[in-house]
C-alpha cells in the first residue's frame, strides 16, 4: 500500500510538522483552505472513521485533544474541524485525519 500520510509518518515524504506525539502527527495542508489549516492525522493507518474500532478508542480522544492543544498553542479564536470520511463525500487522501481550520473564519450553518 502507498499511502501519502504514511510515508510523510515515516519521512519519506517532506511536509511542515506543526506537532508530533508517539500516536499523532499534526501537520500543514499543502493547498490550505483557511489562513490556518493544518490535518491531524493518527500515525497507525485507519483508512476511516468507519473503520476505527474499540481499541482506537483512546487515540480518538488523543485526536480530539489534540486541537484543543493546537488552539492553546496559536491563542487565535475559535476554530473548525472537519472529517470527509469516505471517496463519495470527497475524502481523496485514505488515511483518516481531521481537518483543522482557524483564522477568522465565516460561521456556517449546519
Ligand atoms: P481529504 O479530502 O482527503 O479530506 O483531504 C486531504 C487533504 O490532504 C487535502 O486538503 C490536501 O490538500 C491534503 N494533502 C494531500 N496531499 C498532501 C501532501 O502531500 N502533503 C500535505 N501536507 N497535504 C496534502
Ligand atoms: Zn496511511
Amino acid at each position: 500500500m502507498n499511502c501519502i500520510f504514511c510515508n510523510i509518518i515515516k519521512k519519506e515524504i517532506p511536509a511542515t510538522i506543526i506537532k508530533e506525539t508517539d500516536d499523532i502527527i499534526v501537520i500543514k495542508d499543502i493547498n490550505p483552505k483557511a489562513p490556518i489549516h493544518y490535518l491531524i492525522i493518527p500515525k497507525k493507518h485507519i483508512d476511516t472513521v468507519q473503520d476505527l474500532t474499540d481499541e482506537d478508542q483512546q487515540l480518538a480522544g488523543s485526536m480530539l485533544l489534540m486541537a484543543k492543544q493546537l488552539h492553546q498553542d496559536l491563542d487565535n479564536g475559535g476554530f473548525r474541524l472537519h472529517i470527509n470520511s469516505g471517496k463519495d463525500v470527497g475524502q481523496i487522501v485514505p488515511h483518516l485525519h481531521i481537518h483543522f481550520l482557524a483564522g477568522s473564519l465565516p460561521p456556517i450553518d449546519l
